[in-house]
């Protein structure tokens, strides 16, 4: 399933998140068919009323909502690309995400420590960021290096060596202006030749700015949260207001309770619900389901793909010979 990697600097809650998705995911796994969790891994089911109507309407036995994994990667500080703190072998964790959720510290707590000494959302985004473009370059850097050399052996990857050498070249001269490799605009021929580096600047980021629980309800009133948003929306990134603390609140409560529980915050739902929709969207992906006696299940495509395409997902054969696909309007959602 999709990876949403979390990053952040010290001290800015990301445990405190990663432990409630944990939490979370382990309710679930009481009702859901989920594998094994690694240490730092999390899985959480993407929140769908649709698929409990369908599986009642199909009375199915059992209904499999699709997941997402959040992967805790401690360890980003200022200079972890030259290897300070836990250093390059976290960043590496990085590259085998799909997203990145970047925790950014927008609630005020004397008690705790903040490693440069005050809330400042811009200058913990840009050290981040910044981690993140030297690491790339490193690896573009060995990499033009190694393609210097030529191996290529046929006329084929002659030309596709060519193209991955020019894509880098242009991302190297981005990263240097300190701008992700993502603002490059290449041809997919090109972004097909950079696939297996994973370059870090390369992946969606969402910011996720942690408030104070006061905040939840009208988070525009806290001005660090206004600075993140503004500076989510400078670089088409998505953003979500959280409180990891409610959170972690919230998952020691029982379900009935927690519905209440955000109403007295004056919120509707819960940040994590949030970050779940919007991993989903930055990373442009929908849902379909399969509904029957034996189970109701979600599957997760790309948006845009073709009802054969996403029957694919399932089983090659099936795009092949693919028959129907129902659609249903307005399913009333109580
Ligand atoms: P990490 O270093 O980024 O993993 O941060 P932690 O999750 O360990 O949080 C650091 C400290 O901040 C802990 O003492 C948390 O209880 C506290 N903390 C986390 N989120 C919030 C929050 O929303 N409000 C307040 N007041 N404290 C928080």
């Amino acid at each position: 399933s999709l990876r949403a990697g979390i990053v952040g600097l010290p001290n800015v809650g990301k445990s405190t998140l990663f432990n409630a998705v944990v939490e979370n995911g382990k309710a679930q796994a009481a009702n859901f068919p989920f594998c094994t969790i690694e240490p730092n891994v999390g899985i959480v089911a993407v929140p769908d009323p649709r698929l409990r109507v369908l599986s009642e309407l199909s009375k199915s036995q059992r209904s499999v909502p699709a997941s997402v994994q959040f992967v805790d990667i401690a360890g980003i500080v200022k200079g972890a690309s030259q290897g300070e703190g836990l250093g390059n072998k976290f960043l590496s964790h990085i590259r085998e995400v799909d997203s990145i959720l970047q925790v950014v510290r927008c609630f005020e707590d004397n008690d705790i420590i903040h490693v440069n000494g005050k809330i400042d959302p811009k200058s913990d985004i840009d050290v981040i960021n910044l981690e993140l473009i030297f690491s790339d370059l490193d690896q573009i850097e060995k990499r033009l290096e190694k393609l210097k050399k030529g191996k290529a052996k046929d006329s084929q990857s002659k030309v596709k060596e060519e193209a991955e050498r020019s894509a880098l070249e242009k991302i190297q001269k981005i990263l240097m202006d300190g701008k992700p490799a993502k603002s490059v605009p290449l041809t997919d021929f090109e972004k097909d030749s950079i696939r297996h580096l994973c370059l870090l600047t390369m992946k969606p980021i969402i910011y996720v700015a942690n408030v104070a629980e006061s905040d939840l309800s009208e988070p525009s009133s806290n001005p660090h949260v206004r600075e993140v948003v503004k500076l989510a929306s400078d670089v088409q990134s998505g953003l979500v207001t959280i409180s990891a603390q409610v959170e972690s609140e919230l998952t020691e409560l029982p379900m009935e309770e927690r519905t209440e529980y955000l109403k007295s915050l004056g919120v509707s739902e819960s940040g994590l619900e949030n970050l779940i929709r919007a991993t989903y969207n930055i990373l442009g992906l929908r849902t379909y389901f399969t509904s029957g006696e034996k189970e109701s299940k979600a599957w997760t495509i790309l948006a845009g793909m073709t009802a054969p395409q996403a029957a694919g997902i399932i089983h090659t054969d099936f795009e092949k010979g693919f028959i129907r696909a129902e659609t249903v309007r307005n399913i009333s959602i109580s």
